[in-house]
C-alpha cells in the first residue's frame, strides 16, 4: 500500500458537561477501541469500576484475535460445535435476527472477507474479484447453526461481532447501572454513546455529532435515556495503491467496502445492540433503502449525513436535534 491510515475517533461527543462532586470519569481499552464511562452520584467508583470488569469480561468473550475468546473458538472450530455462554448465543441470534431484517446488509459471517483486506492486522491489502467470490461462499447465516448453548459454523464460516457488540454492551452497562440507583451516566463506548438518565443539571445529554471530514460538529442532539451510534467510512479506512479510499464497513454483497453514499450514519434509540446494528447495516444499505426500513420496522431514528454533506433525519429527532456550525448541506426531514 503507498499510504496507510487508520483513524478511530469518537463520533459523538459532549457538548459542555457541568461539573459536579461524587463523579467518576475512567477509560477502559476494550473491545479494541477507547472507552469512556463517566457516572454521577454516591457509589461512582465502585459502579465505574464495576462497569470497567463487565466490560473486560465482555472483550475477551468476543475477541476475534484473542484465543482465550468464544469466538476464536468458533473461528477455530473447523465445522464442529462448540459450547458457549448465554450471552455470546443471545448476542449472536441478536445479530442472524437483524441480518434476515435488513436483508443481510448486517452479517457477522464476513470476517473472512473482513481479514482479507487487513482490517483485523493493518497489513491492508485490495483482494482480487476471484479470491472474493471464494471467501463470500463461507459467508451467510445458512452457515451457523444456533443452539442455546452452542454454535456450529460450516468449515471456513467466520463471525465477527464488532458491529454488534458495544451497543450490547452499552445496553448491559445500562441494566446494571440503572438497577444500582444510577440516574445519570454517560457511556462513550467508541463512538456508541449511551446517555443515562439525565446530565447532572437535570437537563438532557447533549451530543455533538462530528462532521465526517472532521471539522467540528454538524449537529447538536440532546437526548436522555437513549442510545446514538454512529458508522462512518472516515473512523477506519486505508488509502489504496490505486488512490481509491477503503473502509472498514463491507457490502456483503460484494465483499468489498460500503459505497452507498452515505459518509455517516447514526442510529437513535432505546437499545444500544439495535441502534448499533442498524447504523452499519444503514451505512451499506444506503438513504433510500435505510428510509425503506425505517417505515417498515420503526423503533429508531436516523440521522444520516451524505457524501455531499447533506443531512437527512428521521421526524422523532426534529424538535431534539439543531443544526452545528460545521454543516453546509440541505436538512431534510423524513416524516
Ligand atoms: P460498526 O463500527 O459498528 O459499524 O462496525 C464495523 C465493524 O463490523 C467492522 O470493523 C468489521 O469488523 C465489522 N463489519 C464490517 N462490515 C460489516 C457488515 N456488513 N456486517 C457486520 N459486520 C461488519
Ligand atoms: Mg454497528
Amino acid at each position: 500500500m503507498r499510504r496507510f491510515m487508520a483513524i478511530i475517533v469518537s463520533v459523538l461527543t459532549l457538548v459542555g458537561c457541568g461539573v459536579q462532586e461524587n463523579k467518576t470519569q475512567r477509560s477502559f481499552f476494550a473491545m479494541d477501541t477507547v472507552m469512556n464511562v463517566t457516572v454521577y452520584g454516591d457509589n461512582s467508583e465502585k459502579l465505574v469500576q464495576q462497569a470497567g470488569n463487565m466490560l473486560d469480561n465482555m472483550s475477551v468473550l468476543w475477541s476475534v484475535t484473542d484465543e482465550n475468546s468464544e469466538i476464536y473458538a468458533i473461528n477455530h472450530s473447523g465445522g464442529g460445535t462448540v459450547d458457549i455462554s448465554a450471552e455470546t448465543s443471545e448476542l449472536i441470534r441478536f445479530a442472524l435476527e437483524m441480518d434476515g431484517l435488513t436483508d443481510g446488509a448486517l452479517d457477522v459471517t464476513l470476517y473472512p472477507v473482513i481479514k482479507e483486506w487487513g482490517f483485523t492486522t493493518g497489513e491492508y491489502k485490495i483482494p482480487s474479484e476471484e479470491r472474493l467470490y471464494q471467501l463470500l461462499k463461507y459467508t451467510g447465516t445458512q452457515n451457523v447453526i444456533l443452539a442455546e448453548n452452542s454454535v456450529t459454523v460450516a468449515e471456513g464460516t467466520e463471525i465477527d461481532l464488532g458491529a454488534v457488540a458495544k451497543g450490547y454492551a452499552g445496553d448491559k452497562l445500562y441494566k446494571y447501572l440503572t438497577e444500582n440507583g444510577v440516574t445519570s451516566a454517560l457511556l462513550d463506548l467508541g463512538g456508541n454513546i449511551h446517555a443515562i438518565g439525565v446530565s447532572p443539571d437535570g437537563s438532557p445529554w447533549r451530543l455533538g455529532v462530528r462532521s465526517p471530514d472532521g471539522n467540528g460538529n454538524v449537529a447538536v442532539l440532546e437526548i436522555s435515556d437513549m442510545a446514538a451510534v454512529t458508522s462512518g467510512g472516515y473512523e477506519r479506512y486505508f488509502i489504496g495503491d490505486d488512490g481509491k479510499r477503503y473502509c472498514h464497513i463491507i457490502d456483503p454483497a460484494t465483499g468489498c467496502p460500503a459505497d452507498s453514499g452515505l459518509a455517516s450514519a447514526t442510529i437513535v434509540g432505546r437499545h444500544g445492540a439495535l441502534c448499533d446494528a442498524l447504523s452499519t447495516a444503514v451505512y451499506v444499505m444506503g438513504a433510500e433503502k435505510a428510509e425503506a426500513l425505517w417505515r417498515k420496522i420503526g423503533g429508531f431514528d436516523m440521522i444520516l449525513i451524505t457524501d455531499g454533506g447533506d443531512m437527512l433525519i428521521t421526524e422523532g429527532l426534529k424538535d431534539v436535534l439543531s443544526i452545528a456550525d460545521a454543516f453546509y448541506g440541505e436538512l431534510k426531514v423524513i416524516s
